[in-house]
């Protein structure tokens, strides 16, 4: 019983380790607690071993002294011991992923708010609508302004609906300002490994044709494709409310089969590894940085030969990350991966700003052609070969 219990903690705790390593790109905000618990029940339990010892020994201890002195009591005292060395039975432990779960993220239903006809400026547009439409008839949480407009965040639907409505219906405030629900960024999924049969541009129709979907036609969009030697990656752009219906889910395309992996977009250059440009602005187009060491190396080739970076990457095994080392941070890991604390956080913010809202429908506009990458559509993604 008791000895159950023990062996349920110590393989939850074994198997919370294990979730850990082998979902590395699990959300910071659940493995950081997920990490704690893990730790906190390990000495928990340590605590609880040597105190159970203790214990034991105290017994032990009267027994003996039972045993030493015969006296009328010793059967109520022999009773009393026997009580204290069973366990109840009842008592299970609390599964980890009851205890580990987090409070739920709560999804802001954000009005952008624009003014128009030159009339008034963002904190203008503000105060014309706070002193025109009663707050407590919406519950609006938070607003913020900024150079072009005013944002109201509001934590239900209703809310939303009659700000707008509220907005749109008042002479004095539409003549002036126009109120619309911004369109949300919208999640990325990486499908891995397609075969060369399928063409680029069949992927979406392949998608929807031989997984019954239909109805989510116009709410998935290829992004760009990541080409390698016998198979290629796509990535593609879906709407919130099919993000659930796709993650982790085995889809075919043509003939293949994958899984829809979470991916996030960093938009980093995949020539020297800034974050501050894409790979189309990079000044430095002959040559490519090591992820491992972050020296910069020579992507030409001379006579048909490997060129110097190729040859780099196949033995180099120095770990100095580039992204941490500018900033004096310990940089004994290589870039752009989880060993990374910057490139976690950059992780992590990017999550945090996409919308994963299951209520929210967001329609594209496949084009028949490939998207093309490089344009500045504020609906798509910013596309970089960033996945790892
Ligand atoms: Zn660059
Ligand atoms: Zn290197
Ligand atoms: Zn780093």
């Amino acid at each position: 019983m008791a000895d159950n219990c023990l062996n349920d903690i110590k393989s939850a705790i074994t198997n919370m380790h294990k979730a850990l390593n082998s979902h590395q790109r699990v959300h910071p905000e659940v493995t950081g607690p997920a990490k704690e618990l893990a730790v906190q029940s390990q000495k928990l339990l340590d605590l609880y071993l040597s105190m159970t010892d203790q214990l034991k020994s105290q017994i032990d201890n009267y027994r003996l002294l039972i045993n030493d002195t015969q006296t009328d009591n010793n059967e109520k005292l022999q009773k009393i011991l026997d009580k204290l060395e069973s366990t109840p039975a009842n008592e299970k432990p609390t599964p980890y992923n009851v205890v580990a779960q987090n409070p739920p993220k709560i999804n802001y239903k954000t009005v952008l708010v624009k003014p128009k006809n030159n009339l008034l400026n963002p904190p203008q547009t503000k105060e014309a609508i706070c002193n025109s439409i009663p707050a407590c008839d919406i519950k609006c949480n938070q607003i913020s302004i900024n150079k072009t407009n005013v944002a109201f965040k509001f934590s239900n639907e209703n809310s939303k609906n009659k700000f707008l409505k509220s907005v749109s219906e008042n002479p004095d405030l539409n003549t002036a300002m126009e109120a619309y629900e911004p369109t949300p960024k919208c999640p990325t999924i990486k499908l891995k490994n397609i075969d060369y049969s399928t063409n680029e541009s069949d992927i979406i129709n392949q998608l929807i044709m031989q997984n019954d979907m239909q109805d989510l036609k116009n709410h998935i969009k290829l992004l760009f494709t990541i080409k390698k030697r016998h198979y290629f990656d796509a990535i593609l752009c879906v709407s919130p409310h099919v993000y659930d219906l796709l993650f982790q889910r085995t889809l075919f395309i043509g003939w293949s089969a994958c899984i829809a992996e979470q991916t996030f977009l960093l938009g980093h250059c995949s020539n020297c590894l800034s974050f501050q440009h894409r790979t189309k602005d990079c000044p430095n187009k002959s040559s490519k940085k090591c992820k491992n060491c972050g020296i910069s190396f020579s992507t030409t080739r001379i006579n048909n030969q490997q060129s110097e970076f190729i040859t780099h990457i196949k033995n180099c095994s120095h770990f100095n990350c580039c992204h941490c080392a500018e900033k004096n941070l310990p940089a004994e890991h290589p870039a752009l991966t989880d060993l990374c604390p910057l490139y976690c956080n950059k992780i992590k913010q990017t999550w945090d700003r996409t919308c994963y809202d299951s209520s929210t429908k967001v329609k594209f506009f496949n084009k028949l052609s490939i998207p093309n990458v490089t344009n500045n559509n504020p609906s798509t993604q910013p596309p970089s070969p960033s996945t790892p």
